[in-house]
């Protein structure tokens, strides 16, 4: 079943259930504490928290999200995407936990003739929160699932709530066994990938206090509006369904694996090292198209470096593929290609999105020739010293290649790591931090007497300090 059909028929089947098609917000995420849409509800959290309310009672949407978060993991396990879209159903305050119990099960397992996805009951585990006793009940009820069937886990896994005041509730989450050849038997374990999480189901009945840990929160009492949100992972689905091996191989992304295997002359499945590559390239440009169809550029700071990064990183993994050419050109518009079924705006933007995709990638090309020599003699002399697993290389040059070279430290500690060294990030950062203090210094002294009265308060307080990228740290995600 290709993924726009498995979009279609989510969207269908609540809308016959009373839900109100809502269509995708942007990536640029609706809510200030996220830099980017990490979820379906990110656009409904005035509803949730009651600060407004909802047009409708019952609401569905397939929602672009963005995760940095889940960067590293990228290629390397099956599942995760820094782009990638969350089927969601919610109610506010409308229907509750059994309804949406019942919805999911017959979602999941009802027969492909009815428009639902039909799989094997037999396939399904589900997880709830240790307490949510209730959820348990329905879940033999409705389904009919065994005990062993029904996991239970504590807080931090089951239990969801922004992390400060206001909503927050148990959660319970659907998985699908792949079978004995991807792991042990006996239900999800973290990170393994026998068991595939694909729907998280969040049932809003309580409001947190301020405080507390992950594993023990302090909960005020029952909330008087009681909310439902869900989120399918729709790639996750759809590789399950599509009988391939993982999230990169499906129809919305594997073209552009194609387009780098033709490329960089090399088979996908050959090599691991190599497929992982390939992943990376196919999940990057992805991400990399959608957000520059959500209106980002690349630049040094928030989003922008964020999709800055995601393009150098799959202009490095081509190179590492052995492709010295220019290699967007021809991986941008395959990607383009075919998310355009479900996102018409990137036929139209085409034309724009290759020319600010290639434009860095040519920066980027620029940089690279001028900085990897130095790179690599500074990486030589530190393993002669050293040894490898041992060397280290020192914080100057970092510096010097972030400073004359344009070499963003993520890059140089990356580069560094492929060859057993790492990278004295304290000192690199001490020099950083002294270059600022001097640059601040001038900035002042220019100045007439130090009139600028704001201005030194600023640096009094450090509020004047540049926008400094640190690290992706959109981390609401949830459990
Ligand atoms: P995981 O434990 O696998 O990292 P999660 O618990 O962080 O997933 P949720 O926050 O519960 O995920 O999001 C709801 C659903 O969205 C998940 O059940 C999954 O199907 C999907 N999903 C989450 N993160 C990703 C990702 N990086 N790429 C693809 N799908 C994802
Ligand atoms: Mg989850
Ligand atoms: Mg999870
Ligand atoms: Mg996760």
């Amino acid at each position: 079943m290709r993924t726009a059909e498995i979009r279609q028929r989510w969207l269908t089947y609540f809308e016959d259930r009373g839900h109100t098609v809502v269509p995708s917000a942007s990536l640029v995420s609706p809510d200030p504490s996220t830099l980017f849409t990490i979820a379906g509800m990110v656009p409904f959290i005035p509803y949730m928290t009651g600060q407004q309310t909802a047009p409708w009672k019952r609401a569905t949407s397939v929602q672009k999200c963005v995760r940095t978060l889940d960067i590293e993991e990228v290629g390397k396990t099956t599942r995760h995407g820094t782009f990638f879209q969350m089927n969601g159903n919610f109610s506010f305050g409308d229907y509750f936990k059994e309804e949406a119990i019942a919805y999911a099960w017959d979602f999941i397992t009802g027969s492909v003739d009815d428009g639902k996805l039909g799989f094997d009951p037999e396939l399904v585990w589900v997880t709830v929160f240790h307490e949510d006793d209730e959820a348990r009940e329905i879940w033999k009820r409705v389904a009919g699932l065994t005990d062993e069937r029904i996991q239970s886990r504590g807080m931090r896994d089951n239990f969801w709530s922004t992390g400060a005041r206001g909503p927050a509730g148990p959660c319970s989450e659907i998985y699908i066994d792949r079978g004995p050849e991807y792991g042990a038997e006996g239900g999800p374990v973290v990170d393994e990938d026998r068991y595939i999480e694909i729907w998280n189901l969040v049932f809003m009945q309580f409001e947190r206090a301020d405080g507390g840990t992950k594993d023990d929160f302090p909960i005020l009492g029952p909330l008087a509006s009681r909310n439902i949100d869900t989120g399918m992972g729709l790639e996750r689905v759809a590789f399950l369904l599509q009988g391939v091996d993982n999230m990169y191989e499906i129809d919305e992304v594997f073209p552009v694996i194609e387009v780098a295997q033709r490329l960089s002359g090399k088979t996908y499945g050959a090599v691991e090292a190599d497929d992982v590559r390939m992943r990376v390239v196919a999940d990057h440009i992805r991400s990399a198209v959608m957000l520059i169809g959500d209106g980002i550029r690349p630049s040094n700071e928030g989003r922008g470096y964020v999709l800055r990064r995601l393009i150098r990183r799959s202009v490095r993994a081509m190179r590492l593929l052995g492709v010295e050419e220019p290699a967007l050109p021809a991986l941008v518009p395959a990607s383009i290609e075919v998310m355009k079924a479900s996102y018409p705006e990137l036929g139209e933007g085409s034309d724009r999105i290759l020319s600010i995709a290639l434009a860095e990638e040519e920066a980027f090309r620029r940089t690279l020739t001028a900085g990897t020599t130095i790179l690599e003699t500074a990486v030589g002399s530190a393993l002669s010293t050293s040894g490898p697993g041992k060397a280290v290389l020192g914080g100057a040059e970092a510096f010097q290649l972030h400073d004359t070279y344009g070499f963003p430290i993520d890059l140089t500690l990356e580069m560094a790591s492929e060859h057993g060294v790492t990278v004295d990030e304290t000192a690199f950062r001490t020099l950083m931090q002294e270059q600022r203090t001097r640059a601040r210094a001038d900035a002042l002294a220019k100045r007439s007497g130090g009139a600028d009265k704001a201005a030194y308060e600023a640096l009094q307080t450090g509020l004047g300090a540049p926008v400094e990228f640190l690290g992706y740290t959109d981390t609401t995600a949830r459990s």
